[in-house]
């Protein structure tokens, strides 16, 4: 177990309604201590605890990983509610990457079809072996020095954090020994990540932190349809779904010549939609035959699609936990 404390030097009343509300809109449990309020997060435990005029928060999580993005969802509570100012972290060692980073570097840089490129990293990611299939890739101005932990753990950005680039990617492939992985870029007009890729050499140092978001669904019946920037993750999951698995699953891409081999288990039938025949991720959407019973429904796509993809989940009967509509990217938004 990893903890770490932090002093918010306000009386209760004007920290715990906040912090409860937004447990509840995160879906993370609320619990009521002897001595104080216990908020059970997908990260790990925050413990609040009166102290007169001040609160003493402590954080717990199975590694240090967890407890850097604990303290990170701490930090965006604090963010929203104007008290950012008012918190004074212990302090620890300073200096090292932080907790949730790995430096690997560029083993290649591929061209798996007309519209994707494949970047093979390579380090230690055995912590991506398990959990979360996504990661973020951080990009900033070339010759910037990586992000460094300060002397409360936090993480202190070169430049400051508007700098950086940190969009979320998911692992297409990863060596059984975490020595190396793989992830598909999906190559789009005004994308920095295409430009960095385009000129990343061999050996050259990629940083990326992780994992994060959700892993592979164990659910009987699976509805996965998405576009580009899913079609890792949708590939993932049919891939790791459990034997016995039953479903349909749709990925949307620019034309036929875009199409990846996938070791489809036998009860998934797997289609490719094309957007050069008019293709969209909600046609393919309403189109699905959802069945009763247990069942998992998961669509990824741009965020109006997604937005409307929650409303059709809605209308389906779908519900809490059996979808996921998920805004993979925004339109004119960085
Ligand atoms: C959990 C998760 C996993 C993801 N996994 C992958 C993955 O494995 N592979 C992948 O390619 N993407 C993936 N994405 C999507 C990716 O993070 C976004 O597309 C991100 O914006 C890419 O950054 P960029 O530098 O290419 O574009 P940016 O520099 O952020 O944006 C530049 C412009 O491009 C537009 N834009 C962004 N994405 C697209 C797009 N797909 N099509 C058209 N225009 C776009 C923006 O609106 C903006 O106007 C994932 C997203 C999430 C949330």
């Amino acid at each position: 177990m990893e903890r770490t404390t932090a002093i918010l030097d306000i009386p209760a009343a004007t920290f715990l309604p906040g912090l409860i509300r937004r447990a509840a809109e995160i879906e993370a449990p609320v619990q009521v201590l002897d001595r104080g309020t216990r908020v059970q997060t997908h990260y790990g435990l925050l413990d609040v605890f009166e102290d007169g005029e001040r609160i003493q928060v402590e954080l717990s999580s199975k590694d240090s990983v967890n407890l850097l993005y604990l303290r990170d969802t701490l930090d965006w509570h604090l963010g929203l509610e104007g008290l950012k100012h008012c918190i004074t972290w212990a302090r620890m060692r300073a200096g090292a990457n932080p907790a949730n980073m790995v430096l690997g570097h560029c083993e290649s840089v591929t061209a798996v079809s007309p519209s994707f490129i494949r970047v093979r990293v390579r380090g230690d990611y055995s912590r991506f072996l398990d959990g979360g299939l996504h990661f973020r890739l951080l990009i900033a101005a070339k010759g910037s020095d990586w992000p460094y932990s300060d002397e409360t753990g936090g993480t202190v950005w070169p430049s400051g954090v508007e700098a950086w680039h940190r969009p979320a990617y998911t692992i297409r492939h990863i060596c059984p020994h975490g020595l190396w992985m793989e992830f598909d870029i999906f190559r789009h007009e005004g994308g920095r990540v295409n430009d960095w890729a385009a000129t990343l050499q061999e050996g050259e140092e990629v940083a990326l932190t992780g994992p994060g978001g959700t892993g592979l669904t164990e659910a009987p019946w699976i509805g996965l349809v998405g576009d580009e920037t899913a079609m890792p993750a949708i590939i993932r999951m049919i891939e790791g779904a459990p034997l016995g698995t039953q479903g349909v699953a749709t990925i949307v891409v620019p034309s036929a010549a875009d199409v990846q081999p996938v070791s489809c288990p036998e009860g998934i039938q797997l289609t490719w939609a094309f957007r050069d025949q008019g293709a969209s991720v909600m046609d393919v959407f309403r189109a699905m035959q959802v069945p009763e019973g247990p069942r998992y429904v998961y669509v990824a796509a741009e965020k109006s699609e997604a937005a409307l993809a929650r409303e059709h989940a809605k209308a389906l009967g779908l519900k809490r936990g059996e979808s996921h509509a998920l805004a993979y990217w925004a339109a004119g938004e960085e």
